[in-house]
């Protein structure tokens, strides 16, 4: 059987998810290069919500959200701790009637897959699950107890630990250097070995570093990065005697990190024309912890004491910075690209660990069976060039 040869650049969670769904194709011949270790960038930086419901990702896209987390919750159950499932529950903050629809909507798609969902007015049973909240600067709030959130480190080492286990590559430590082409097509590529090899299709899965990969074979890839700073609270009684769940409201989120509180400007609140907010930057300059502005944590101070009063008084553990890579309608690019033979399966912004496992089960669909889904029509490059 003449088998297809294939290149992942990157082994972040969308590369690793990619290889996994690749090499569940007999015909699929892969190799993955991670020029540092497995999910150790943006990806190892996450919040790894998957929430049921919240505005992160509209509720049109309910079935990539739902495939996400079920297939996180079958990597978990399959071995405990695989996907590194934190079951707090969710708390999605109502701050106008938009959103309380949003959130009702939300709702109901999680009952209607089975899982708990209610939409609580009752303001003293909000404050009995999240004590530290101003209940007053809220018209309600929607609440889940399945959800919480996953480490999206640990998802990507299992993803990589099974496509191997079905016979795929992985080079770890190897960056891509070179990509060569011949009469517009991706023909190979060149590593920091000094390897050149043939590959019939080349993805590249690089999230914020495609700016520079893309450059490889000519192509401007329209991501941007938006700065994705996230702050480690200690809260002021030093240890929470309640479940913490993942808190969101539309400027920012919450979740609990051991004993401390990890808070976040949320990734659609950003402004792509605001220097502050968003530009094109180098991802190997950024720090392991740290490198963070006090623009973000001073509006997230701000929030915290119109909102959460109860940890306004918190200390400042840590922080760290990093970026998200964001086309400017905040949806992936996946699929094909102006250059033959080289995909796209980036710009996963704020939503990667959610958008991973669908995102990729349809690029893998594309690429071995030359089947397009309606996701992958959505979310193709040519929309963008169509809108430049
Ligand atoms: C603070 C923060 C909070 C977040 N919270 C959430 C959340 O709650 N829910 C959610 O769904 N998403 C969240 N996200 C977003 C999510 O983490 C990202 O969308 C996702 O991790 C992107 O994964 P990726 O594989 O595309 O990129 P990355 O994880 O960055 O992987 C890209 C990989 O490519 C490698 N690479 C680059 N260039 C080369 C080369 N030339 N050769 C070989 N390898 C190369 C890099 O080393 C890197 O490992 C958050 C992100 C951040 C930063």
């Amino acid at each position: 059987m003449e088998k297809k040869k294939i290149a992942i650049i990157g082994g972040g969670i969308a590369g690793a998810a990619l290889g996994y769904n690749l090499s569940l194709y007999d015909e699929a011949d892969i190799t993955l290069y991670e020029k540092n270790r497995i999910g150790c960038g943006t990806t190892a930086k996450s919040a790894g919500t998957v929430c049921l419901f919240d505005d992160s990702l509209k509720n049109r896209y309910w079935d990539v959200r739902l495939y996400g987390f079920e297939t996180y919750l079958k990597m978990e159950k399959e071995k405990p701790g695989s996907a590194g499932f934190d079951k707090t529950g969710t708390l999605v903050c109502a701050t106008d009637e938009e959103v309380e629809k949003t959130i009702k909507a939300g709702i109901a798609l999680a009952k209607s897959a089975g899982y708990t969902g209610e939409y609580i007015t009752d303001k003293a049973r909000i404050k009995e699950i999240l004590p530290s909240l101003n209940v007053d600067a809220i018209l309600g709030a929607g609440y889940t107890q399945d959800d919480g959130y996953f480490d999206g480190t640990m998802i990507s080492n299992t993803f990589a630990e099974k496509m191997e286990k079905n016979g795929a590559c992985i080079k770890r430590g190897v960056e891509v250097v070179k990509i060569n082409t011949e009469g517009g097509a991706a023909k190979s590529l060149e590593t920091s070995e000094g390897e050149t090899v043939d590959y019939d299709v080349i993805v590249d899965c690089t999230g914020p570093w495609s700016r520079f990969t893309g450059n490889l074979v000519g192509l401007d890839v329209p991501i941007w990065h938006t700065k994705a700073e996230a702050f480690f609270l200690v809260p002021p009684e030093k240890k929470l005697d309640y479940v913490f769940p993942v808190l969101k409201f539309p400027a920012f989120y919450a979740l609990r990190a051991g004993d401390n509180v990890f808070i976040c400007k949320s990734h659609l609140s950003m402004n792509l024309d605001d220097p502050m907010h968003a530009g094109q930057w180098d991802p190997d300059q950024l720090p392991q912890v740290g490198g963070t502005d006090d623009y973000f944590i001073d509006f997230l101070f701000d929030q915290m004491e119109e909102n959460v009063p109860g940890l306004a008084d918190s200390g400042l553990a840590s922080s760290w910075l990093s970026y998200r890579a964001e086309p400017r309608d905040f949806l992936p690019i996946l699929g094909e690209t102006p250059v033959q033979n080289y995909f796209l399966c980036t710009g996963f912004g704020g939503n990667g660990v959610i958008e991973a496992p669908a995102a990729t089960r349809d690029m893998a669909k594309l690429i071995m069976r030359g089947e397009s889904t309606m996701l992958l029509e959505e979310w193709a490059f040519s929309r963008l060039l169509e809108e430049a």
